[in-house]
């Protein structure tokens, strides 16, 4: 099957970023949230991104008015009906997905394939609430979507070749690179980068260097864009801390288990840059370190 119509669930950072991808590549999308609201935040946020990407001369402006034109505003979940792809995107909560997929599966054609993008929950445990375990798989982006260009494409215990290669061809058409997971907690990305920032907490748990100190360790010495600390407070401290918790109980190891540092951080919530302070404080005009 070839993919032209695509229904992407969920308009926030990651459900926005799915849908400019999608649309900038030529494919229709039918965005759907809650709410209207949030559609048309989702939808703004478009606009800002595509208009950066025009102004960066990456895109022209009239890609930019191709791509804002294919893509729908989808308030009820029976406007993606006659789509051939869904890529669920919304909450990291099992039973908000669950009960996604129980609502949308009746509406859709027997022949589509259902997708989805969480970070952590089991793809053989999704597939299982769903009508079409075997056109079913995750179909894992990175954060931010137009910037990053790996996807993770995780197959369910159940998920057909056919689905697979569908999927693969989707993919290539984004111009994104695939990297191939099995079906366990975090995946590769995660389940490689969160024990890395984990470990930068303990490291400053015990203090053996400072925030400033461990980021420009990591920096110039091992030539990471950004310090461990830096990129935790950018994907959110209560991210991290879950992702964490997955791996701890998903794995029943303990070399997973998050430093108590990190679980203080997301208790007071300090959660990085969405609140303004985490490793470090962003309220003035420079990031100052929060210890
Ligand atoms: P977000 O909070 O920015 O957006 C989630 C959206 O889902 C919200 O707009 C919310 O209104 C909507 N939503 C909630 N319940 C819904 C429902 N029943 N029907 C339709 N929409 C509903 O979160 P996000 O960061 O965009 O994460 C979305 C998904 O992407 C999660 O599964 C997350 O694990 C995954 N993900 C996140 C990242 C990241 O770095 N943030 C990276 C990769 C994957």
């Amino acid at each position: 099957m070839e993919i032209q119509k695509i229904g992407v669930i969920g308009a926030g950072q990651m459900g926005n970023g799915i849908a400019h991808v999608c649309a900038v590549a030529g494919f229709d999308v039918a965005l759907h949230d809650i709410t209207r609201e949030r559609i048309e935040a989702g939808l703004a946020s478009i606009n800002g991104n595509l208009a950066r990407l025009v102004a960066r001369k990456k895109i022209t402006e009239k890609q930019r008015e191709g791509a804002l034109a294919r893509i729908a505003v989808a308030e009820a979940l029976d406007a993606l009906s006659e789509v051939d792809l869904v890529i669920e995107s919304a909450t990291e909560e099992e039973a908000v997905k669950r009960q996604i997929f129980a609502e949308l599966c009746p509406l859709m054609r027997d022949d589509a394939i259902v997708t989805t993008n969480t970070s952590s929950i089991s793809i053989t445990r999704l597939a299982a609430a769903t009508d079409r375990p075997e056109r079913f798989m995750g179909l894992h982006f990175m954060n931010p979507v137009p910037a990053m260009e790996l996807v993770e494409l995780i197959r369910g215990i159940a998920t057909d070749d056919s689905t697979f290669a569908t999927i693969t061809a989707f993919v290539d058409k984004l111009g994104k690179t695939i990297a191939v997971s099995e079906d366990f907690p975090a995946f590769m990305v995660n389940r490689i980068l969160l024990p890395m920032i984990n470990e930068a907490v303990y490291t400053l748990y015990e203090g053996v260097g400072s925030v400033e100190s461990i980021d420009t360790a990591m920096r110039l010495g091992a030539h990471h864009p950004m310090g461990p600390l830096q990129l935790a407070d950018f994907i959110g401290l209560d991210t991290c801390l879950s992702i964490m918790q997955v791996l701890y109980e998903g794995l029943a190891d303990t070399k997973y288990r998050p430093c108590p540092l990190l679980v203080k951080y997301v208790e007071a919530g300090w959660l990085g840059r969405k609140t303004q302070r985490g490793f470090y404080d962003y309220r003035g005009d420079t990031p100052v370190p929060t210890r």
